[in-house]
């Protein structure tokens, strides 16, 4: 017997090429995995600690291919485990180049990055503008007989108020905007924790942080010093929404 488990990683199948794990948490974090003929990529591969070993060992029993590393931003629990993959010899680590991602090895930026893996699937890579973070990353999977599955990092949150710590709110709802028109493109919308949701949640996810954002701005207007009276007004939790409010107050 030992004394505890290790983690177990176990990607279900959401598409023909297409894969999904949740790690750590709570929440969990999805974890994504594409497979083409002469390439893999894995988003988000998790936080520092926790059994890589075994995350690895579940990539491999689905493909042997190179393995590509993409960051959707650069928070831990999305970047942490990129350290251990390096030292297993992935070479090849994408993120956005103001994501803060120290182990990244190819920087995006503002053009939309397209990775062939091989037998007509595709990945690419989009900074819809600044949102949760200054460096977020949208990954759309593209693939023969696929209805296009993406990827959506922390710029979509299911299950939870999104995190506005570092975030630019006025900019993530043109983002989430911009996502909600790619709708015609990818019918399957993956956030960074939770479970998938459709064009119609980002569309109320927008609604619903403008709204945040036009009463956040209004109370800052109105009442400098004292903004956090407008709290309760604000269509998210107590804690997110004083973050909502210190974040449009300090820029
Ligand atoms: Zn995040």
């Amino acid at each position: 017997m030992m004394d505890h488990a290790p983690e177990s990683a176990h990607f279900r199948r959401l598409e023909d090429h297409v894969f999904l794990a949740e790690r750590g948490g709570p929440p969990p974090l999805n974890v994504g995995l594409i497979l083409g003929e002469d390439a893999a990529v894995l988003i988000d591969p998790g936080p520092a600690g926790g059994d890589h070993t075994a995350l690895l060992a579940a990539v491999r029993e689905l493909s042997s291919a190179e393995l590509i590393v993409v960051n959707t931003h650069g928070h831990p629990d999305h970047v942490g485990a990129n350290d251990f993959l390096r030292r297993q010899g992935v070479h090849r680590i994408l993120a956005h180049a103001d994501a803060g991602v120290e182990t990244a090895t190819d920087l995006v930026a503002a053009e939309p990055v397209t990775l062939p893996l091989g037998g007509g699937v595709e990945v690419v890579l989009e900074h819809l503008g600044r949102g949760h973070t200054q460096g977020d990353l949208v990954v759309g999977v593209r693939a023969e007989g696929s209805t296009g599955v993406m990827f959506c990092g922390d710029l979509v949150r299911e299950g939870d108020d999104p995190e506005f710590h570092d975030s630019y709110p006025k900019e993530w709802v043109r983002a989430l905007g911009r996502l909600w028109s790619m709708a015609g493109s990818y019918s399957r919308f993956v956030p960074g924790h939770g479970h998938e949701v459709d064009a119609d949640f980002i569309a109320s996810m927008r609604r619903r942080m403008q709204q945040g954002y036009n009463v956040s701005s209004q109370a800052i207007r109105e009442s400098v010093n004292d903004a956090t009276k407008a709290i309760p007004i604000v269509p998210y939790g107590p804690g997110e929404s004083r973050e909502l409010i210190t974040r449009l107050r300090g820029r």
